[in-house]
């Protein structure tokens, strides 16, 4: 009777000794990406009973799922901070695609249209919304130089007439 008893414990012992190594496998597989490392846990998981404590001690803290997960959500975060789309090409800054200028340092980066307000880029000969041609820039330059050689002439005149 006593024997059988004692021969039931230690079954029992046994097979809780193996459940835990065999834990101890699980669990390293499911947190340690290094095949030698779970190596190495499931050894220390088969030590009887004090393995498993040890090993939970200095199991990894996190799942390689939850490592990824939170990779993945890490990366996507990033994904958002970072400015996407058009910058500033003076300073930098994060500019809407059809801003007119900088709202930064208020470069001028694209003109309106003359016709139908669309902002455009200032290479463009053309509106491509409403087909208006884009108005040079007016010459002042020009302007000037032409309004001074008039007036030259015009005095001229007037002092070729007084003569
Ligand atoms: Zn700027
Ligand atoms: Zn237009």
């Amino acid at each position: 009777m006593i024997k059988t008893v004692i021969i039931a414990l230690a079954g029992l012992v046994i097979v809780f000794w193996i459940g835990l190594a065999y834990w101890v496998n699980k669990d390293a597989r499911r947190r340690i990406r290094r095949r030698f490392s779970v190596l190495l846990a499931t050894v220390v998981g088969l030590v009887p009973y004090v393995g498993p404590l040890v090993y939970l001690l200095f199991r990894p803290a996190e799942t390689r799922d939850e490592a990824r997960s939170r990779d993945a959500e890490l990366a996507a975060l990033e994904a958002q901070a970072a400015p996407r789309g058009p910058t500033c090409p003076e300073c930098n800054a994060a500019v809407g695609a059809d801003y007119l200028l900088c709202p930064v340092c208020t470069t001028r980066l694209r003109v309106p249209c003359a016709h139908c307000d669309a902002s455009l880029e200032p290479l463009w000969q053309m509106c491509p919304y409403c087909a208006t041609p884009v108005a040079a820039e007016l010459d002042l330059d020009g302007v000037l130089t032409r309004e001074a050689h008039a007036v030259t002439t015009l005095s001229l005149a007037t002092e070729t007439a007084d003569l």
